[in-house]
């Protein structure tokens, strides 16, 4: 397992920064409430989301779908423009390797990670690399189980079902610590180099004007060989670029899979290269800019217009479903145990189970409306109004009658109908729905 040596400059402090911004909102979106939710919440018993306000119900998944292209173009847009960005300054592998490392460097010091560790180290390192798993995976288990009902259950040892086994959010936090503990104390960084599918996909997303980081060949070759003061190139043969990489690759060998473009090799042969006057032999640099240095950089290019289109195209769409959205859904069903009974001298009637769900979290009062070209349809068990508990849902058994002393209805078409479910104290928070109602012999 590769423990990178700590380095300054200034990709490093970027690197700390964003690391600062990305763990307080992952510790602060918990403890936000927006309308009385949790600010980021995935209530998969409910089959709910709330994201910041928005409470998604199942039948709603098409916003999460929507949100999950949208980041997943945006990240194809960056990466074109930007290089592997994410990989390097925001992937939470690469944000929690740097704490895992912090972490064993404040117990074992200058020996933590080198052969001189000595076993004792070693055994408190993994024992605090255990604990801070538990506690990274309590924090991702609020987002699904809730803040406070994650610290209730803590306080109260609700840990186990009635019959005695474990309750599935303890099975869960279990699975996570292991795979944490386990990712950070063993497999490291062969996630990025083995395993991580959109590391190499996103070498694909790289183009010649994307930045990547590079090793100046022409410079720093032939590299001081051992026993040489001076080499022939600039290259010291230090191996401080190594020594700081994360993922225990060397830039001298060219791109690879395993770099995740961190820039931490550019601080550590900018120090190097600063005692001999230079400047850094590593740098991020286009593929053009590596053959011309003086080429510029161009950020308006096929690919990036087509990543930029089709995101601008998705926005669009979101917002409108979202400008659209209501906060009620509502639909019919037809009733099959009146499905369209006549009664001789009165006229026809159909039944219908009107379904409501309120989707906001304060109970709501409705009216039902009934909208039809032909007069005689009218309800029969109309009440003036139904209150929907909040997140709840109503099932409205409504009566159609079609109002007429003719004997056959065999020439009767079916008459299109349509119910309007109305927010009695918001009026633009209504659900219309079509139907049809039928004669018998239809
Ligand atoms: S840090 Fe720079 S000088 Fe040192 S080995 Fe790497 S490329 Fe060569
Ligand atoms: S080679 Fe340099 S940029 Fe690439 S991962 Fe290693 S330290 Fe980061």
């Amino acid at each position: 397992m590769v423990i990178a040596r700590p380095v300054k400059g200034k990709h490093r402090s970027i690197k700390t920064r964003i690391s600062y911004i990305l763990f307080s909102i992952f510790f602060i979106f918990p403890f936000i409430k927006i309308g009385g939710k949790q600010s980021l919440f995935f209530d998969i018993p409910n089959r709910k989301f709330h994201v910041f306000g928005l409470t998604i119900w199942p039948q709603e998944f098409y916003f999460l779908h929507l949100l999950l292209i949208m980041a997943g173009v945006l990240l194809f847009l960056i990466t074109a423009l930007y290089g592997r960005l994410w990989c390097g300054y925001a992937c939470p592998q690469t944000l929690f390797t740097e704490v895992y490392n912090l972490v064993g460097r404040l117990i074992g010091g200058k020996k933590f990670g080198k052969r001189s560790e000595t076993i004792s180290i070693k055994i408190r390192v993994n024992i605090a690399w255990f604990l801070i798993s538990i506690f990274f995976s309590l924090f991702f288990i609020t987002y699904f189980k809730g803040l406070d009902e994650t610290w209730l259950a803590l306080i109260n040892y609700d840990f186990y079902e009635k019959d005695g086994s474990f309750q599935t959010w303890i099975i869960f936090l279990a699975a996570f610590t292991f795979t944490a503990f386990g990712n950070m104390a063993w497999f490291r960084e062969d996630m990025c180099r083995l395993v991580c599918p959109y590391g190499r996909f996103q070498t694909a997303l790289l183009d010649s004007h994307s930045p990547i980081v590079y090793y100046d060949k022409v410079r720093g070759e032939p590299r001081r060989q051992k026993g040489e003061k001076e080499g022939k190139g600039d290259c010291t043969s230090c191996n401080m670029c190594i020594a700081v990489c994360p993922t225990g690759i060397d830039i001298k060998d060219g791109l690879q899979v395993g770099c995740i473009a961190c820039g931490l090799c550019v601080d550590a042969c900018t120090i190097e290269m600063q005692k001999h006057n230079k400047i850094t032999l590593n740098d991020y640099r286009t593929i053009e800019q590596i053959d011309n240095t003086n080429a510029k950089r161009h950020y308006i290019r096929p690919r990036t217009i087509v990543y930029g289109s089709f995101l601008t195209v998705l926005i669009t769409i979101f917002s409108y479903f979202l400008i659209i959205r209501t906060n009620l859904y509502a639909f019919s069903v037809r009733d099959s145990s009146i499905y369209q009974m006549l009664i001789p001298n009165y006229g026809v009637q159909n039944g219908y189970y009107i379904n409501v769900g309120n989707k906001t979290d304060f109970s709501l009062k409705v009216k039902i409306e009934l909208d039809s070209k032909s007069n005689p349809i009218k309800i029969l068990n109309l009440e003036p109004f139904y209150e929907i508990d909040p997140g709840g849902y109503m099932k409205i058994r409504l009566i159609l009658l079609y109002e007429s002393k003719e004997k056959s209805f065999a020439d009767k078409k079916l008459i299109p109908i349509k119910f309007s479910v109305i927010d009695i104290n918001n009026k633009n928070n209504k659900n219309i729905f079509k139907s049809v109602f039928s004669f018998p012999g239809e």
